[in-house]
């Protein structure tokens, strides 16, 4: 049986915590018990350096040891055992280097209890590749937090491995959790707060109108300021904690807290904020654009801006839809009054049911769900795969492969899904809701914030000429043609033409006031 000394030392006091005291000395003793060595001595520098090599000096512990070595007076075999090499050295490479080549020419051997690795002068000398090793750990010492990060991995790991198994492991949870030592409850009065955000979002709120319809509830903030935010409810809005899920671990361990939405309530929210963010207009604008992102040019398919101009007699404000590539010179100057276009478009909503456009609803709607079950699954699939190439383990390479499979599985599911119940939804019941509403609503955005909302879930684009448009519906069978004929508008409903002269608009363009001439 071999004879060992351990070697701990920390470099500072907080360091010294009895934690990370207790684990390298766990570490030792198990290392030795397993490697059948008698542990005859401990050598402790606390709260002292290795940077200029004061754990060096005579005065501490390894120093005085060191002398030791050098008289000769360490039986040749002894094992020295530390955490990491640099423990005992962060000096300049070289002088590392040095002192480390010194200690096993005396014929005692190294030992790393953090990874195993054992030193001697035989095995470097058989082995050069062990010297290349050290080399590098040895370099490690002077990258403290690197080799600092690596033990936080370390204390994880037993953490991680509860996570994942279900078991209660004690760390920082969201605000509307809390635990008793041995489990995960939820906060009810936060956990409510929660539910009503995200019931609030999927109801069509964007976020502002949603902090101010909080604010009018009188809703308490549980965040750290008192108040209610943004960025947090951004955050909160995909935070895959509020289902339950522990994103401590890779991948993620489902159902690891209580939850406090459903599943359903927030993979639709999910969706939704992706949908809200391809639609996204100015920030800040006054007034919700209820048409954001899907007036289309006639001629080209581009998106059609609101273009306003000032009337250059009267003074009056023109507010217009042109082409985007119109204005830098790609597609024709065509202009459409938007007011004129807007009424027009919602006497429309108002007189015919929309709900008619769409088919009945036949099985639930489900594909919202579905893809917001792929955006957190991607978010999940990137996560494992940085994971792969961080730590190189088979069992992620296998864990990776099921994830993809469930994802090109979810993926044909919705495809299936979105074919079954294009937009028909419960759109009906929506629509009696919009249309009670909207003489009074317009003036309100968080009305317009719905009506939007409502207008992107039926409608698919709404194609723009200077004089009509034509509504197409999501379910690509029906639409709905608008055009000036004569003085009169002709409506035309699923190729069938009817007649509706109070969806008449006409654009007026003010005298001068353009550069391009038009013909009307
Ligand atoms: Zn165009």
């Amino acid at each position: 049986m071999k004879t060992a000394i351990s070697y701990l030392r920390f470099s500072s006091k907080k360091q010294s915590g009895n934690d990370s005291y207790r684990r390298q000395i766990e570490a030792t003793e198990k290392f030795c018990k397993e490697n059948n060595l008698v542990l005859s001595k401990r050598l402790e520098d606390l709260g002292i350096s290795a940077w200029k090599g004061k754990n060096l000096s005579d005065e501490s512990a390894l120093g005085g040891f060191l002398k030791l070595v050098e008289a000769g007076r360490i039986p040749k075999g002894t094992v020295l055992i530390c955490e990491n090499l640099d423990r005992i050295s962060r000096a300049k490479i070289l002088d590392a280097l040095g002192l480390f080549s010194s200690i096993l020419k005396k014929g005692i051997e190294v030992v790393t209890s953090m990874d195993g690795k054992w030193y001697s002068e035989k095995s470097v000398t058989e082995n050069p590749a062990d010297l290349m090793i050290s080399i590098i750990y040895l370099t490690r010492g002077n990258n403290e937090s690197e080799t600092k990060s690596n033990r936080i991995v370390a204390s994880w790991i037993k953490r991680r491995d509860k996570i994942k198994n279900g078991e209660f492991a004690k760390f920082h949870c969201p605000s509307w959790i809390s635990h008793n030592g041995s489990k995960y409850l939820l906060v009810k009065e936060n956990a409510a707060t929660v539910k009503l955000v995200f019931n609030l979002y999927i109801k069509g709120y964007g976020v502002y109108s949603l902090i101010r319809e909080l604010e009018k509830r009188k809703v308490k903030s549980f965040t750290k300021s008192g108040q209610w935010k943004p960025v947090f409810i951004h955050r909160l809005l995909q935070n895959p904690a509020v289902i339950g899920t522990c994103e401590a671990v890779t991948p993620p361990a489902a159902n690891y807290y209580p939850a406090a939405v459903s599943e359903e309530i927030f993979y639709k929210a999910i969706s939704q904020r992706q949908q809200n963010q391809n639609h996204r207009g100015k920030t800040g604008s006054k007034q919700i654009n209820i048409f954001g992102g899907i007036c289309k040019c006639h001629k080209c398919g581009s998106s059609m801006v609101k273009y306003t101009c000032k009337g250059k007699k009267n003074l009056k404000q023109y507010t217009f839809l042109i082409c985007s590539r119109s204005r830098v010179g790609k597609c024709k100057y065509e202009f459409t009054d938007f007011n004129k276009f807007s009424d027009s478009f919602l006497s429309v909503l108002h007189t015919r049911n929309f709900s008619e456009f769409l088919r009945p609803v036949r099985t639930k709607d489900n594909s919202d769900v579905t893809r917001g079950k792929i955006l957190e699954l991607t978010k999940t699939i990137q996560r494992v795969a940085k994971a792969i190439v961080v730590t190189d383990s088979p069992s992620l390479v296998q864990e990776l492969k099921l994830l993809e499979s469930q994802k090109r599985h979810l993926e044909s599911q919705y495809e299936k899904e979105k074919l079954e119940s294009m937009a028909a939804t419960d759109s009906g019941r929506d629509y009696d809701a919009i249309v009670a509403t909207l003489n009074d609503g317009l003036k309100d955005n968080d009305f317009r914030t719905s009506l939007r909302n409502f207008i992107r879930r039926t409608i698919s684009s709404l194609i723009v000429k200077a004089d009509g448009y034509q509504v197409n519906f999501r379910n690509h069978k029906e639409h709905i043609r608008i055009k000036l004929n004569q003085n009169d508008f002709e409506a035309v409903v699923n190729g069938e033409e009817t007649y509706f002269d109070y969806f008449a608009f006409k654009s007026e363009v003010p005298a001068g006031s353009i550069r391009h001439k038009i013909k009307w």
